[in-house]
């Protein structure tokens, strides 16, 4: 029996998000103040021969799953050679990608041919100009352009990340569903995109989350619903945080993220490394292992897996959001990897 990487609640821990920068080239609202980050230097980065040596070592761990992030992921400079590098490591069976799309015209052929499996882009806004809003970047354009190679390029469905925030951009769920419905591949015919819907979660860099503003899974299935076939849940045997969801007449798919209103961390399993090499075992924790520096002192195999078994072994519970006990981490989503 091949090693499983257990927490203390029986959770099994099969899927990393590994953060490769903290920097970004847009500034969400709900992510990134407009001035003022304060970026990690170059030499805090993990190398990509570090980054690939701990992916080696969670792959004998039981960890099969991979996700680049960030910060924009694509503002580290040649990230093929990383995935390369992660796609010949034995055991790994998945390497995805979160991204804000705008590199991905220039960039998309070689993550492909490298070994990248699927990407997801973020895309909060249909509008160009409430995109700007949003984004603080005037790169609606820039970004759809990717999103058209991309549907060319993927044989599968590329997912779509929207944050809604009530009151910015919940006027458009019905444009994202219909999207959902409409946008063919021009290679197959099959749906272009699978549009998951984000709750606002608190941990940007404005302070300006509150419950009011996030718009909860059931309002926005309620809103669907008058327009569309009605969505039927799709069976899905094996760990995700998005919940699927068919509209009733078969044609196109939406995801839901319900992390505010509806947590799904009891299944969850997935661990993060940040872009300086700390180990988090939850978006919300607030305790890090520090595996750069042993790393870096010329630590064996055994000692840093050592750490990892250890500390997922003390992976939280659950988040807090909306109980009394909830404290905001120190370090933005952009900074631990979202
Ligand atoms: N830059 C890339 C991007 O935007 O896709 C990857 C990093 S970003 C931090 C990862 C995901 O986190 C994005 O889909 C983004 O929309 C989401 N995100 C960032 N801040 C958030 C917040 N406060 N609540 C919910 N989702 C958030
Ligand atoms: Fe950058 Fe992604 Fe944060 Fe937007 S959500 S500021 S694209 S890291």
């Amino acid at each position: 029996m091949p090693f499983q990487l257990k927490d203390s609640f029986g959770r099994t821990i099969n899927n990393m998000r590994i953060s490769v920068t903290d920097r970004c080239n847009f500034r969400c609202r709900y992510c990134m103040p407009e001035e003022g980050m304060v970026w990690m230097n170059k030499n805090e980065l993990l190398t990509f021969e570090e980054i690939a040596r701990i992916v080696q070592i969670v792959s004998r761990l039981g960890i099969h799953k991979i996700r680049l992030t960030g910060g924009e992921p694509l503002m580290r400079k040649e990230l093929h050679l990383l995935v390369r590098q992660i796609a010949e490591v034995d055991g790994i069976s998945d390497i995805a990608m979160t991204t804000n799309g705008y590199f991905l015209k220039e960039q998309a052929r070689e993550l492909s041919e490298a070994g990248l499996s699927r990407i997801t882009v973020s895309l909060d806004s249909l509008d160009p100009i409430k995109f700007s809003e949003m984004t603080r970047r005037d790169y609606f354009h820039k970004v759809w352009e990717s999103l058209e190679l991309l549907t060319s390029l993927f044989d599968t469905a590329i997912k779509l990340n929207v944050v809604l925030i009530r009151g910015i951009n919940d006027n458009e769920i019905e444009k994202f569903a219909e999207l959902a419905r409409t946008k063919l591949r021009p290679t197959d015919g099959g749906q272009a995109f699978i549009v998951r819907f984000i709750e606002y979660m608190p941990i940007g860099a404005d302070d300006e989350w509150e419950n009011s503003k996030v718009v909860p899974t059931h309002e926005i299935i309620e809103r669907i619903n008058l327009t569309f076939p009605p969505l039927i849940p799709i069976e899905y045997h094996g760990n995700q945080p998005a919940d699927r969801f068919r509209f009733s007449d078969g044609v196109g798919e939406i995801g839901f993220i319900s992390s505010v209103s509806e947590p799904f961390c009891s299944s969850c399993n997935r661990i993060r490394i940040t872009s300086d090499g700390k180990l988090r075992t939850c978006l919300f924790s607030l305790h890090e292992t520090d595996l750069k520096t042993p790393l870096r002192a010329g630590a064996n195999d055994e000692i840093l897996s050592e750490m990892i078994v250890d500390a997922v072994r003390k992976k939280e519970e659950g988040h807090l959001i909306n109980r009394p006990g909830f404290v905001k981490p120190q370090r933005t989503m952009s900074q631990i990897g979202g």
